[in-house]
């Protein structure tokens, strides 16, 4: 265990220098950027190409396709609370979705 922890070797030294740098040099912003964009409640476009492919709507019960009880906040996707307006979902990176809105990509939440 000490010999793993022994960082006098000059390989090991320089890599911990680099990984440091690397770190340093990644602007914090960028890093919490989707969080941020998220916690600021920026809703998705229906607009945006993405939404538009996936036929998302935020009435989703309007939706062309919808299925009846399908909604995102019963989505696998979604990880906001299901009594929130509103929440972030993993295809839309950063951005909220409407819990009542819905999309083609939805999927039966587990449990
Ligand atoms: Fe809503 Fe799920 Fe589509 Fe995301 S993937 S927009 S949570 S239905």
């Amino acid at each position: 265990m000490e010999r793993l922890l022994h960082i006098s070797d000059p390989g090991r030294r320089q890599f911990l220098k680099l990984a440091a740098t690397a770190f340093a040099a990644v602007p914090l912003g960028s890093i919490l950027l989707p969080e941020r964009a998220a916690a600021q409640g920026q809703s998705v476009d229906p607009k945006d190409p993405l939404a538009v492919s996936l036929g998302y709507a935020c009435d989703g019960a309007a939706a062309p396709g919808h299925v009846e009880g399908q909604f995102c906040k019963g989505c696998q996707l979604y990880s906001g609370t299901v009594d929130a307006k509103n929440g972030p979902c993993a295809l839309f990176q950063g951005k909220l979705v409407c819990s009542d809105g819905w999309c083609k990509s939805w999927v039966k939440r587990a449990g």
